[in-house]
């Protein structure tokens, strides 16, 4: 893999601007800084750029996601070894890799690679994986230090048989059994991989629902799913302790059951990294779960030192991180930023099958007392999915039973991440062009999965008529 471009090079010690985390907050920040003219440096602990999401997050687990669904789609299981696996993400991110370093060579950034702390407002000191010290100065700063796997104090996550989102890629044998503990996006998306591979899945889940912020109806088709493809989902559990020994694992649980695994996989939420940085000194706010507070414009209490990405919370999203970045630095370089992060961004969920989800939900629209009314469409019922074998999942889409503006689009199934932005293009224009019926009077090509827009149209105007 190419390796950092930088340390070579004559590094200046002042900048007008200093990133932490090349993940995409940083990316975005830096690129948009760049190219306003502005002398950016960018510094990152890890070996490479790209930070988490392409090292530890979204590009490993989807790569591996994609290489499993291969895997079950030919039905030939004799092959499946998760290390093996594992290793069809590694050329995936040697050319995220590349990529990305070519953008900030070609934009002139520096990359300063280390921890950076602050040791004063406008002083950064970036310390490399050999403890050399450099100190750089900045008039502004923006933090993209992302978030690690949330450890509570009392699991030994040194243990080799008890793994987090991080560790797990780095798994050297194919476990035959795995507890994964925490259902939410994470905890999901691996409990379809393993099971993907025919390896035995307890998924333990806090509450009564699985993400229990999408529509009921998806909630259903995913349990259904998981369900029936042998993922044991065990709801309103929390965890007393957990042993572990050479051999495997016992997950205590407060209702008494005993859960004995060959690993254990820790999903229980993120925490940001903002610890040990020289923030408090700052006067820099954090909550308990280390996540930095700003204002709209994404300025923490210092009005230069802004934080964009996981490093604020929610949503914590590869793709909300890139928009934050380039709007904070709108906002550095222009002193304002007219943009905003759109109120309404899609839900990606990369469970196998896949939803997408953008809106409201029918729970909250009946709470609201909005007269809407429901059109589905389901896969197994148009011609590309039927062409494919795809035919598992639905399109649903709730409107308002007057004007029939679109009010949510959900979406389970193949494809559904990228499906939900035909919708999205629709949902987001002004006023009446919010409509139901672009789908109706719309040609659409065919076969398409885009088609199930139209079908989910003409199923909900048959129940307003
Ligand atoms: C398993 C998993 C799957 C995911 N899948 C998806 C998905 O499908 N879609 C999606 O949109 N999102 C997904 N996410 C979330 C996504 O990865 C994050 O939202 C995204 O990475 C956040 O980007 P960021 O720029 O805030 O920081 P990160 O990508 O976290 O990068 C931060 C960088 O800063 C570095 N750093 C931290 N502290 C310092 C310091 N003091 N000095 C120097 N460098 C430092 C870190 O080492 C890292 O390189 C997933 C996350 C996980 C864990």
């Amino acid at each position: 893999m190419q390796p950092i471009h930088t340390q070579e090079k004559n590094i200046t010690d002042r900048y007008d601007a200093i990133v932490i985390g090349s993940g995409p907050g940083g990316e975005g920040a830096a690129m948009k800084l760049a190219k306003a003219g502005k002398q950016v440096a960018v510094a990152d602990d890890l070996p490479q750029v790209g930070g988490n999401c392409t090292h530890r997050g979204t590009i490993p687990s989807k790569a591996l996601r994609q290489t499993i669904q291969l895997l079950e789609e030919s039905g030939n299981y004799r092959g499946a070894n998760f290390p093996a696996m594992l290793r069809s993400a590694e050329s995936v991110i040697a050319q995220q890799v590349q990529l990305r370093s070519s953008f900030y060579e070609r934009n002139l950034v520096d990359i300063l690679q280390g921890r950076a702390t602050f040791i004063d407002a406008n002083t950064i000191e970036v310390t490399s994986a050999e403890g050399v010290k450099h100190r750089h100065m900045a008039d502004t700063f923006v933090l993209a230090t992302g978030a690690r796997p949330y450890h509570p104090s009392d699991i030994d996550f040194t243990h080799p048989r008890i793994l987090d989102s991080d560790s797990v890629l780095g798994l050297t044998t194919h476990p035959r059994s795995i507890a994964i503990y925490g259902a939410g996006v994470v905890g999901c998306e691996y409990a379809s991989m393993f099971r993907g591979l025919r390896i035995k899945v307890d998924l333990v889940n806090m509450r009564d629902r699985l993400l229990s912020y999408l529509d009921d109806e998806i909630i259903d088709a995913l349990s259904y799913h998981l369900s029936v493809n042998g993922v044991l989902i065990r709801h309103n559990e929390e965890y007393e302790r957990v042993e572990a020994t050479n051999n495997g694992v016992t997950l205590y649980l407060k209702s008494g059951k005993k859960i004995h695994s060959d690993y254990l996989l820790w999903a229980q939420g993120r925490t940001g990294n903002s610890d040990d940085m020289g923030l408090e000194e700052l006067g820099i706010e954090r909550d308990s779960r280390g996540n930095i507070k700003v204002n709209e414009n994404y300025q923490t209490a210092q009005s230069h030192i802004y934080a964009v990405g996981d490093v604020i919370g929610f949503p914590s999203l590869a793709s909300a991180a890139y928009d934050q970045g380039r709007f904070a630095a709108t906002h550095i370089v222009t002193g304002k930023s007219e943009v905003k992060l759109v109120q309404q961004i899609p839900t990606g969920i990369y469970t196998i099958p896949e939803i997408s989800s953008l809106g409201h939900t029918e729970k909250e629209l009946t709470a609201k007392k909005i007269p809407y009314e429901v059109g589905h469409s389901y896969f197994r019922s148009l011609a590309r999915a039927q062409i494919t074998g795809r035919t598992t999942g639905m399109l649903k889409i709730l409107f308002h039973r007057e004007s029939l503006e679109i009010l949510g689009i959900h979406c389970f199934g193949s494809q559904a991440s990228e499906i939900i932005h035909i919708g999205q293009a629709i949902m987001a224009q002004k006023g009446e062009a919010n409509t139901l019926m672009y789908f109706v009077n719309t040609t659409f090509n065919y076969p398409t999965m885009a088609e199930a827009y139209r079908v989910a149209a003409l199923n909900g105007l048959n129940r307003v008529q």
